[in-house]
C-alpha cells in the first residue's frame, strides 16, 4: 500500500521542538515507507497567518533535511473546493449558522490543542434554518444529523500511535458530548475552519497516514464523519506523544524561546534537535 502522509502546520508563529518532532517522526515514517511527505499550510485563518512564517517554517524544515514531495498546498488557495464542500453539507441539511460570541467561534477556527479548552457548543443556534443567515454567521454542523444520516456507514478509523493503538468505532454519543456541532466556516469573512479544511485534504491529497500530536486523538471522529459526508476515504491514524517543556505543558507557538530558528542560531545542530526529542539519527 501506498504510504502518504503530511506535515500540516499552521503559519501563525515559528516551529518550536514539537513541531519538529511531528515533522521529523512523519518524514522518516515515509521515508522508510518509500512514501511521500507532503507540506501543507493551513493558513485559511488569514489575520493570523503571515507570510514571514511560512517561509520561517521551510527554512527550518530544510534545515532539519527534510525534504517534501510536490509542491506546497495552502490552504488559501483552496477556498473554492472548501466552500464547495459547505455547499455539499447544506444541501444535506447539515449546516446552520450561528452568531454565537465572536471569541467562541475565533478560537474555533484553529486546531484544538491541549491546554486550550475546547468548548463543546450548547446548540444555541442548532433550530435556525440557513435563511437565518447573516453575513457575519458562522456556519456549524449539526453533528447529531450527520450521525443519523451516517447511521448505516462503517464510522470507524485504524489507530497507530502506542496510546491508543487500535481500531476505534466512532460513538456518536461520545462525539456529541466531547465534540459537538463544530465550526465549519467563519463565513462573512469566507474563513473556513480546521475541521472542514484539515479533514477534505487528507482525504483529497489522498493522504494514507495521518500523523499528528496526540491532542487531536479525541477530535479525530469529527474529521471520520466529515470524510464520510465527502465521499472521501479515512487514513489511518497516528497520534504521536507531546513534547513537554520542563514542567510538563506542550509547547505551544507562543513560547518562542523553544523556536527552533532560536536553537539554530545559538549553534545547536539538526542531530542536536533529533536527540532533545528522542528521535534516532538517520
Ligand atoms: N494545523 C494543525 C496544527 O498546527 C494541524 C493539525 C493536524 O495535523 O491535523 O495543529
Amino acid at each position: 500500500m501506498a504510504f502518504v502522509t503530511r506535515f500540516a502546520p499552521s503559519p501563525t508563529g515559528p516551529l518550536h521542538l514539537g513541531h519538529a518532532y511531528s515533522a521529523i517522526l512523519a518524514h522518516d515514517m515515509a521515508r522508510a515507507a518509500e512514501g511521500q511527505f507532503l507540506l501543507r499550510m493551513e493558513d485559511t485563518d488569514l489575520e493570523r497567518c503571515r507570510p514571514e512564517y511560512d517561509a520561517l517554517i521551510q527554512e527550518d524544515l530544510d534545515w532539519l533535511g527534510l525534504t517534501w514531495n510536490g509542491p506546497i498546498h495552502r490552504q488559501s488557495e483552496h477556498i473554492v473546493h472548501y466552500n464547495a464542500r459547505l455547499e455539499t453539507l447544506e444541501g444535506k441539511g447539515l449546516l446552520y449558522p450561528c452568531s454565537c460570541t465572536r471569541s467562541d467561534i475565533r478560537s474555533a477556527l484553529a486546531a484544538p490543542q491541549e491546554g486550550v479548552a475546547f468548548a463543546v457548543y450548547p446548540g444555541t443556534c442548532r433550530d435556525r434554518g440557513m435563511g437565518t443567515r447573516q453575513r457575519e454567521d458562522a456556519l456549524r454542523l449539526n453533528l447529531a444529523a450527520a450521525l443519523r444520516q451516517l447511521a448505516a456507514a462503517d464510522l470507524s478509523f485504524i489507530e497507530t500511535g502506542s496510546a491508543h493503538a487500535g481500531h476505534h468505532r466512532v460513538d456518536s454519543d461520545q462525539a456529541q458530548r466531547q465534540i459537538g456541532d463544530v465550526v465549519l466556516s467563519r463565513k462573512g469573512e469566507d474563513i473556513v475552519a480546521y475541521f472542514l479544511a484539515s479533514a477534505f485534504d487528507d482525504g483529497d491529497q489522498h493522504v494514507t497516514h495521518v500523523i499528528r500530536g496526540e491532542d487531536l486523538f479525541d477530535f479525530t471522529p469529527v474529521q471520520v464523519i466529515l470524510q464520510h459526508l465527502f465521499g472521501l476515504p479515512t487514513p489511518i491514524y497516528h497520534h504521536h506523544r507531546l513534547i513537554r517543556d520542563p514542567e510538563g505543558k506542550r509547547l505551544a507557538k507562543r513560547d518562542d524561546a523553544r523556536a527552533l530558528s532560536k536553537y539554530r542560531a545559538e549553534g545547536a545542530t539538526p542531530a542536536d534537535i533529533r536527540r532533545m526529542v528522542g528521535l534516532p539519527n538517520p
